[in-house]
């Protein structure tokens, strides 16, 4: 091998799993793809995938994998087998999805003891989401201490938002001194399908103005004015905004007052209840939007009003970041629910012909994995399909950080 290396590991570390890509950066090209889940349990199990020269057979171990070090290993393990381990020569960086960057992260971020401590900073805020990413941090920087290890920041795309849509209208002393404001999440996914909205349209990314909707088991939106977000739904927490799989979205803070006095529930079972158990689960019993669309066919009540609050509520959104920015050049809809259910595309523009928002029914029917417009010609703004792919950003982002950070230190 000569050259500079040009692969990224990108590790994605839940509280109980793992999920891994390994890029190459010089063609953009993956070369294997894995999740180890349920991490801690005796049921742990372990599905990797070679991708590199036409791929391979899909395998999978099962069997008790007790913590985030003993996944990395076994991940090390397979892609060691692959020819392509975690001591090549050839890899760059190991790029992490961090969900919370606070205030201080708005780029991605190589990480060293500092970084690592401001992360545990914002635990309180992340409590779920930052713990995870850490462990899985640790864990990397002691099997490759020498490697660049980048930190890539779920809420960095959202540090542009002016302060007036950022802060909470409370008490500035309480919100500072506890950090509360508006952060916003799913930034490399809003990032990466604005850039290629612009790009679908022919522009640059400073000359459009794009609604993006991200719409998966969690889902948020965000208004992006020439490139940079303005405004987005989620909050201090992924719980504020749209109707997600299992979460309220927004709601009445004084509800969770009325459940702990009325109710008697504690904040750790109102949180529960908030973000496990509402949203279309709680509306319906189902998550999927395959099966809730399925049971509406059906003719069945419950899953009907739960996807007429859900379009509801993504309608509202629409129109408001509409207003907020002025000018739209696109409607875009991503992730899971956005790239696959029509149905929600369809129901979510419909009326909205004054907006000049329209959909062609053949086109939103078509399926494809490729990004595509299906408003009609004649529309003014343009409604498309982006497949969102936040894998694909974190690599970009921590190889062009390795890359510009070499190049400056020679
Ligand atoms: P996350 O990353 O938030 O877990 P995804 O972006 O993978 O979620 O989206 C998962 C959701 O996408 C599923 O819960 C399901 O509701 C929806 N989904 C996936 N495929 C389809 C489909 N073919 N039709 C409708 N909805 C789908």
């Amino acid at each position: 091998m000569t050259g500079t290396p040009t692969r990224v590991l990108v590790l994605n570390s839940g509280s109980s799993s793992v999920k891994y890509q390994l890029l190459d950066m010089a063609d953009g090209n993956r070369l294997a793809v894995g999740l180890v889940e349920r991490i801690g349990e005796e049921t742990s199990r372990l599905a990797h995938t070679p991708l590199q020269g036409g791929g391979g057979e899909k395998r999978e171990k099962n069997g008790p994998i007790p913590d985030h070090a003993a996944a990395l290993k076994a991940v090390a393990e397979e892609l060691a087998s692959d020819g392509v381990g975690l001591d090549s020569p050839e890899l760059a960086a190991i790029g992490h999805r961090v969900v919370h960057g606070g205030l201080r992260f708005t780029a991605p971020t190589v990480i060293d003891d500092e970084v690592l401590a401001e992360i545990e900073r914002l635990v309180p805020v992340a409590p779920l989401h930052n713990p995870a990413n850490l462990t899985g941090i640790r864990t990397a920087m002691s099997l490759r201490p020498d490697l660049p290890q980048v930190a890539v920041f779920d809420t960095a795309f959202h540090t542009t938002m002016p302060e007036s849509a950022a802060r909470y209208a409370i008490d500035v002393a309480t919100a500072d001194e506890y950090r509360i404001r508006r952060y916003g999440f799913h930034g490399t996914s809003h990032a990466y399908v604005s850039r290629e909205t612009a790009k679908l349209l022919g522009k640059a990314p400073e000359e459009v103005n794009v609604i993006v909707l991200h719409l998966g088991n969690g889902a948020s939106a965000s208004a992006v004015a020439g490139g940079r977000c303005v405004d987005t739904s989620m909050g201090l927490t992924p719980l504020e905004g749209l109707v997600m799989g299992t979460r309220s979205g927004d709601i009445d803070p004084a509800v969770t007052f009325h459940l702990k006095r009325v109710a008697g529930m504690s904040a750790d079972e109102i949180d529960a209840l908030l973000n496990k158990k509402s949203g279309l689960v709680g509306l319906c019993g189902d998550n999927d939007m395959r099966e809730i669309r399925r049971r509406v066919d059906e003719g069945d009540p419950a899953a009907a009003l739960a996807f007429d609050i859900y379009i509801h509520r993504l309608k509202k959104y629409i129109g408001a970041y509409y207003a907020v920015l002025g000018r739209v050049d696109a409607v875009v809809f991503t992730a899971g629910v956005g790239e696959n259910a029509a149905p929600v595309r369809e129901a979510a523009i419909a009326g909205l012909e004054e907006l000049g928002l329209a959909v062609d029914a053949d086109l939103n029917a078509v399926r494809s994995d490729e990004a595509r417009i299906i408003s009609p010609d004649y529309a003014r703004v343009a409604v498309a399909v982006v497949p969102t792919d936040e894998e694909l950003e974190i690599a970009r982002q921590s190889f062009a950080l390795v890359q510009s950070s070499a190049s400056s230190n020679e």
